[in-house]
């Protein structure tokens, strides 16, 4: 390839750090896999790591690993604070370094976000996201910490890692001394800034002093803290100034704490969206000399938007976390031109980061080998079967793929005119036009499989019979329940497949029966002015989650300036209690905020009278009392699902071995994650 045509060179350009030369401007930033939080999950972290070192990844930075106990994320966590430790860390490194990769170890104490009784603080000043109220350093205290962060990394650089993460930002301990908000003491560590930043300046000079010149040293800063008192934009500057001179190598992006009540990477969030931030920082190190590379990070989920980031100046490498756990490849694919390969990262949290606040060993949606590297092995199939997959949903998809690539002979099948199922729902809801993605990158994967795609074609049990397969699978999918409520039927109801797929008229007050996932989304796309998806204008994102340039408004937030709401919307559910209780661990309460802003009313405990041509009748509680007309012109089904398994019965009655995945399998609480997952482990059984 001549240098013109070097695909993404921006991207794909070496970066010297002096005492050693980056391959690329990719950073693997840190995630929480939970595969930190216990010694037996050490073979699967180094195939972890290895996979992605082989796919190209410049340099990798570990999940949080704390310093002590004091800093743990919840009880027994990843710490490295002793030689034996470090011991364990060396098949990690040992792996990493084999692929030719580069690995930084992330040191993270929680402070007052610890889950967990010792945890500790500048201040007594609890969390609102944490339960436990934590202890306030002494001075020897706060020294004790410092020695546990310089420990820390010595021992790091003993276990072979090539530099470490001093986690500085998000709302962790060193976050808690800089902001007011969370700092309160009077000695020298609180007070004036100059005080506030001295736990930060102090870790990062004396592990500098400690591990040596040749040791790579990122520091994660908080450039917006999106909290009211957070940090000004000044105390950022002089704190990335002190921190650098100090000797850090690389200056890392934090994006808002953990308690701000602003989405920073969930799918709704416009794609490189606090990319500026960075930016503004770095003129202001290059205005005062320092030469310092800048890291952006959230939201950059395409080779496209990581070479413009680079390109636009905003920063010189690009921070990619949850889009290689999606796809360890990505660089590879993006050197090879091939980004239409790329499984992307959808921004759902719903395997990652919902997975890793519940305890779970983290994975990706889009991808069940992340983190399951050592279990979902993908081997040739011993022999060559001809298996038909009926529907081309996730579940069907990821099965036929896998199949195919086994070396099995798959025709797919789908009755739609196009592949998808229901993410063909999930990408026409405004703020989730990603899931597009995922429906690209199976079908060039269908392609090079090499799948025999039968679109428009409603497999039936005569077709499948006469196929003589040796296996099929029903991947049918789901259909919408039937709610049984008198006057259903009239003209003014409609599904949610006529509102989103259909895109049938809808009148301008709305009563949404069912507050599941797709009652969500169909209020959301109700509420939605055509054409206003909260991903495609930065600007009005910005107005409507109150998001403030850093560097003119303390802490980047100013109270939210919502669009008016296209539509007067009212989402109901029988249970009591809050609506939208089983969304997503860390995306719920931005479904619930978004719908908020656009004033839709939500009623739980309530039973479907009946529809009439005036609206939907209600009545409320066990007794049925309190009947109440709630007054509108449509009323949208979004009652839940069924599974579509017709083909079952008569599959299995002419002795054709048959097999249920996704929602054919089980709809209730089906998601797209259960789908693909189920859908690959059945492909990859097959022997
Ligand atoms: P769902 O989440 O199971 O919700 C079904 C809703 O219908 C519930 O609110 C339920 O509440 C109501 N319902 C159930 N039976 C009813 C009946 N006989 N009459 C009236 N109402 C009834 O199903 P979904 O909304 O169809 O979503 C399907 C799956 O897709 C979900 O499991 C979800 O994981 C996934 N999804 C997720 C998201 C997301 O997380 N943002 C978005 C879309 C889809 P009551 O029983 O209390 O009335
Ligand atoms: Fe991205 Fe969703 Fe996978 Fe997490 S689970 S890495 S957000 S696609």
């Amino acid at each position: 390839m001549t240098p013109q045509s070097v695909p993404y060179p921006h991207l794909l350009n070496p970066l010297d750090l002096g005492f050693t030369t980056l391959p690329n401007r990719v950073l693997m930033g840190s995630m929480h896999t939970g595969l930190e939080d216990g010694r037996k999950h050490f073979p699967a972290m180094a195939a972890f790591f290895a996979e992605r070192a082989r796919g190209g990844v410049g340099l990798m930075v570990t999940g949080g690993f704390a310093p002590n106990i004091a800093g743990w994320t919840k009880p027994f966590a990843g710490m490295l604070a002793s030689s034996g430790a470090a011991r364990r860390h060396r098949e990690v490194t040992d792996a990493v370094h084999a692929e030719g990769g580069r690995i930084a170890l992330q040191i993270l104490h929680t402070g007052r976000y610890g889950y967990h009784p010792f945890c500790v603080a500048p201040s007594r000043i609890q969390s609102p996201i944490s339960p436990f109220t934590p202890r306030e350093l002494s001075a020897r205290g706060i020294e004790r910490q410092i020695r546990a962060f310089v420990r820390c990394a010595l021992l790091a650089r003993e276990a072979g890692y090539d530099g470490v993460e001093i986690m500085g930002s998000e709302g962790y301990l060193i976050n808690q001394f800089l902001a007011t908000h969370t700092n309160q003491r009077r000695d020298d560590w609180g007070g004036s800034y100059e005080n506030r930043m001295r736990l930060p300046v102090e870790i990062v000079r004396r592990v500098r002093e400690a591990v040596g010149p040749d040791f790579i040293l990122i520091y994660r800063l908080s450039m917006i803290d999106l909290i009211p008192d957070g940090s000004s934009w000044p105390e950022a500057v002089a704190l990335a100034k002190a921190v650098t001179q100090a000797g850090a190598t690389i200056l890392n992006t934090g994006i808002g704490w953990h308690e701000a009540r602003v989405p920073t990477i969930a799918t709704s969030v416009p794609r490189g969206a606090f990319a500026s931030v960075t930016q503004t920082m770095r003129r202001a190190l290059r205005d005062a000399g320092l030469t310092i590379p800048l890291v952006a990070s959230n939201r950059i989920n395409t080779p496209e938007v990581a070479e413009q980031v680079l390109a636009d100046g905003c920063a010189d490498l690009v921070s990619l976390a949850r889009p290689l756990l999606a796809d360890p490849e990505f660089v590879r694919k993006a050197a090879a031109g091939r980004p239409q390969a790329i499984n992307t990262c959808i921004a759902c949290n719903q395997a990652c980061l919902d997975h890793a606040f519940k305890a779970q060993l983290a994975t990706c949606l889009v991808n069940p080998r992340a983190a399951r590297e050592t279990v979902l092995v993908q081997r040739p199939a011993r022999q060559r079967r001809r298996v038909a997959v009926v529907g081309a949903g996730p579940a069907g998809l990821a099965a036929a793929c896998t199949l195919a690539e086994r070396g099995h002979a798959v025709d797919l099948f789908d009755s739609a005119a196009e592949i998808g199922g229901q993410f063909n729902l999930a990408r026409r809801v405004p703020g989730k036009e990603e899931f597009s993605e995922t429906l690209r990158y199976f079908g060039q994967r269908l392609q090079s499989a090499g799948v025999v795609l039968h679109l428009n074609t409603r497999a039936t049990a005569g077709l499948l019979v006469a196929g003589d397969y040796d296996r099929v699978l029903l991947a049918t999918g789901v259909t919408p329940r039937d709610p049984k409520i008198p006057g259903q039927d009239l003209p003014h109801v409609l599904s949610y497949l006529d509102v989103l797929l259909q895109r049938k008229p809808v009148g301008d007050k709305v009563a949404v029966i069912g507050a599941g996932g797709i009652g969500f989304d169909v209020a959301e796309f109700l509420v939605t002015p055509p054409g206003a998806s909260p991903t495609m204008h930065l600007s009005e994102w910005r107005a409507e989650w109150g998001v403030a340039d850093p560097a003119e408004v303390r802490g980047g937030v100013v109270p939210p300036r919502p669009a008016a709401p296209a539509r007067q919307v009212v989402l109901l559910q029988r249970k009591t209690g809050k609506l939208g209780k089983g969304l997503g661990k860390t995306t719920g309460w931005i479904h619930r905020a978004a719908l908020q802003m656009k004033q839709v009313e939500m009623i739980g405990g309530v039973n479907y009278e009946r529809i009439t041509p005036q609206g939907l009748f209600v009545t409320h509680g066990e007794k049925r009392l309190d009947g109440q007309l709630i007054e509108c012109d449509t009323v949208v089904l979004c009652a839940g699902q069924v599974p579509l398994r017709e083909l079952l019965e008569p599959l299995r009655a002419s002795g054709v071995a048959t097999d249920l995945i996704g929602g054919a399998d089980e709809a209730n609480e089906l998601d797209a994650k259960r789908a693909i997952d189920q859908g690959t482990r059945i492909a990859l059984a097959l022997e």
